[in-house]
C-alpha cells in the first residue's frame, strides 16, 4: 500500500479558477464590491471594540470606469492590507480572510454582516481582466504595497508611495474578450442586480443637484445646481430594519425600490425575522394577483449579508408561496461556492418550514387586526392560501383560523363560523355535516334560489383548485361531505320543513317523474323532484357529485 499527499500547485489550479468556478463572468463586480463592504464592516468594527485607534468616519466604495485606458477601478477606505498580508491572504489561493477575521472575533462580530467565506472571490477578477493590482494601504501606520498579477502564479509586490489615504485599490485591466464590462450602462446594470441594498454606500459617478432657490428670489433667478456623489445603493434597506420602526409606507417605498417598474401596491407583507435556530430576515409581499402580475420577472429575491445572490428561490420558499414577492436574507443558506446554487440540505428545509409557519401566523393576525379589511382583499389572496392548504401540511393545521369561505349572498364565514350556521339544518340522516356550494353563480343561480329557499347557506367556491380543496378538508376533517347545490346527495338533508312537493301524491309525482326523465336522455344525470314553489325551475336534474368532481380535476 502506498501512501501519499495530492499535490496540488496553483498552477493546475489557477486556470480552473478562471474558466469554471463561476459560470457567470459578471459576479467578479459583485465579489469585488463584496470584498471592499468587508474591509470597510470589519473597520466598522475594530475601531467600535478600540482596537482600531482611526477615525471610521463615513466610508463609501467607488467604482470608476476609464474606457480609454480599459480600466475598471474599485476603491474602498477600508482596513486596507500591509505587504505581509497580501502575502497572506491574496497569495494564498482558497485562504478566507474573512473566515479568519470571524474566527478571530467570534464573540462580537458575528452579527457584523461579512460576507467573505471561500477565500477565493478575490480570483474572479481573472475572469474579466488580464492584469489585477492591488494597491493598498492598511490602516496600521505601515506603507502602502502595490502587488501586480497578470494571472499566471507568479506576482509582484513592492511598497509605493503612489497611496497615501488608507484603504485598498483594484485596478482591472480589461481583457479584449470582457469589453463589455467597460461600458458605464453594464456596470450600472450590473451595480443594481448585486449591489443595491449592500451596507456601505457605493458611488458610481456624479450627478447633478438643483440647489433650493431662497425664500427672497426674484421670480426669473435661475436655481443654481451641483455636482454630488451618485450613490447608486441604499445601505439600510427595510428589512434590515425593525418592524416596530417602519410604517406602512416605509413598506410600500421598499415594495417600489425592490420592483422599480411596478406600480400597483401589494396587499399585506410579512416581515421575516429569525435568530435561532439560523438566522433570516426579509419581507415578503402578497401582490395583487391580476394580469400585471409578472411572475416570471418580479421574483423573491435571495440575499446574503445584503448581496443580492439569486431569484431561483425554489426549495427555500415553498412552492405556494412562490406567487408572493420580497426578499429573503440569510448567511445560514448553504450555497455553492460561486453563490449561485442551493446545496440540498436538512436547512434548506427547516428554512421553507419556518416560512409557511411565519406566513400562517401573520394571516391569523392580520384578520384578527381588522376583519372587514382581510374580506375585501380575500379574493385576491386566496388562491396563494387554497394552494396552501393543498400542498403544506402545515399550513392546512393552520388555515381555519385565516381561510374564508365566501358566501353567495356576499358573507364571508370562517369554518367555525360556517359549521355553527349549517349544523342545525344541513346534516344528512348520518349526522355528516353537508357544506352546499355553488362554483358559478350564474350558471347555477336557480340551484341556489332553490337551496336558499330552503333555508341552506351555499357558498360561492369558484376558484380553480377548490376542487382539490374540497377533497383535502373531507379527508381532513371529520364528518363533512361537499355537495354542490346542482349535485344529487343536496337531496340526502334532513330538511326541516317537508318540501312542499311531498304534497303531490305518489301518482302524481312518478308521471311527473316519468315525463321529465323522458325529455333527459343522458343517463349521467338523475331527476329529483323538488320543492316547487318559490323557483322558477319547474324540476331539479343533478348530477351525481362524483361525476361532476371528476370532470373538474
Ligand atoms: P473571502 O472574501 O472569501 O475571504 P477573497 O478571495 O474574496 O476571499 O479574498 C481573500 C482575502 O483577501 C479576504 O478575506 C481579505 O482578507 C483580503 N482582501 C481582499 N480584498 C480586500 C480589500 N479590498 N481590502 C482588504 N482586504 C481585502
Ligand atoms: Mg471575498
Amino acid at each position: 500500500m502506498t501512501k501519499g499527499n495530492i499535490n496540488v500547485s496553483v498552477e493546475n489550479i489557477f486556470p480552473l479558477i478562471k474558466k469554471f468556478l463561476y459560470s457567470d463572468h459578471e459576479i467578479f463586480l459583485r465579489e469585488l464590491i463584496s470584498n471592499a463592504t468587508d474591509a470597510t464592516l470589519k473597520l466598522k468594527h475594530l475601531t467600535s471594540i478600540g482596537e482600531a485607534k482611526v477615525e471610521y468616519g463615513n466610508p463609501k466604495i467607488e467604482v470608476k470606469v476609464d474606457k480609454e485606458n480599459k480600466i475598471l477601478h474599485i476603491i474602498d477606505q477600508g482596513i486596507g492590507m500591509t505587504g505581509e498580508e497580501v502575502e497572506k491572504y491574496i497569495n494564498q489561493v482558497a485562504f478566507s480572510g474573512a473566515e479568519e477575521f470571524l474566527e478571530k472575533y467570534k464573540d462580537t462580530a458575528k452579527d457584523s454582516g461579512i460576507i467573505g467565506h471561500f477565500g477565493l472571490g478575490f480570483y474572479s477578477a481573472f475572469m474579466v481582466a488580464e492584469k489585477v493590482e492591488i494597491i493598498t494601504k492598511s490602516y496600521k501606520d505601515e506603507p502602502a504595497v502595490r502587488w501586480i498579477c497578470d494571472g499566471s502564479p507568479e506576482f509582484t509586490l513592492e511598497e509605493t508611495t503612489d497611496k497615501t489615504e488608507r484603504g485598498t485599490e483594484i485596478v482591472l485591466h480589461i481583457a479584449e474578450d470582457s469589453t463589455e464590462f467597460l461600458e458605464e450602462g453594464k456596470i450600472r446594470e450590473l451595480l443594481l442586480k448585486y449591489n443595491k441594498f449592500m451596507p456601505v454606500p457605493i458611488k458610481f459617478g456624479t450627478k447633478t443637484h438643483t440647489l433650493p432657490l431662497p425664500e427672497d428670489a426674484p421670480e426669473d433667478a435661475v436655481a443654481e445646481t451641483e455636482e454630488v456623489d451618485n450613490i447608486i445603493n441604499n445601505p439600510t434597506p427595510a428589512w434590515t430594519i425593525a418592524p416596530s420602526e417602519l410604517t406602512n409606507q416605509d413598506y410600500m417605498k421598499f415594495y417600489h425600490e425592490l420592483y422599480p417598474m411596478q406600480f400597483e401596491e401589494p396587499l399585506f407583507n410579512i416581515h421575516l425575522n429569525v435568530d435561532y435556530p439560523f438566522n433570516l430576515t426579509g419581507i415578503l409581499f402578497f401582490p395583487k394577483l391580476n394580469n400585471n402580475l409578472n411572475i416570471e420577472k418580479d421574483k423573491i429575491q435571495l440575499y446574503q449579508n445584503q448581496v443580492f445572490v439569486t431569484d431561483e428561490v425554489k426549495g427555500i420558499v415553498p412552492d405556494f408561496l412562490m406567487l408572493l414577492r420580497g426578499v429573503i436574507d440569510s448567511p445560514d443558506i448553504p450555497l455553492n461556492v460561486s453563490r449561485s446554487y442551493l446545496q440540498a440540505d436538512g436547512a434548506v428545509k427547516k428554512i421553507s418550514s419556518y416560512i409557511t409557519k411565519k406566513v400562517a401566523d401573520k394571516m391569523s393576525s392580520l384578520i384578527n387586526e381588522n376583519r372587514e379589511d382581510y374580506e375585501k382583499k380575500w379574493n385576491d389572496i386566496k388562491v396563494v392560501i387554497e394552494y396552501g392548504i393543498v400542498t403544506e401540511e402545515k399550513f392546512a393545521e393552520k388555515a381555519d383560523k385565516f381561510t374564508l369561505y365566501p358566501t353567495t349572498d356576499g358573507k364571508y364565514l370562517l369554518w367555525n363560523e360556517l359549521e355553527e350556521k349549517i349544523k342545525p339544518n344541513q346534516t344528512d340522516k348520518d349526522g355528516n355535516l353537508i357544506v352546499l356550494y355553488a362554483s358559478n353563480a350564474d350558471e347555477q343561480h336557480s340551484y341556489i334560489q332553490a337551496a336558499k329557499d330552503k333555508g341552506y347557506e351555499v357558498l360561492l367556491l369558484d376558484s380553480p383548485i377548490i376542487p382539490h380543496v374540497i377533497q383535502k378538508l373531507e379527508t381532513s376533517k371529520e364528518k363533512i361531505s361537499f355537495a354542490r347545490v346542482d349535485a344529487d346527495h343536496i337531496n340526502n338533508l334532513i330538511k326541516k320543513d317537508e318540501p312542499l312537493i311531498a304534497k303531490l301524491n305518489e301518482t302524481e309525482k312518478e308521471s311527473l317523474k316519468k315525463s321529465v326523465e323522458e325529455a333527459v336522455t343522458d343517463k349521467k344525470f338523475t331527476v329529483q323532484l323538488e320543492d316547487l314553489d318559490s323557483t322558477d325551475a319547474p324540476f331539479t336534474i343533478t348530477q351525481p357529485e362524483f361525476m361532476r368532481r371528476m370532470k373538474d380535476m
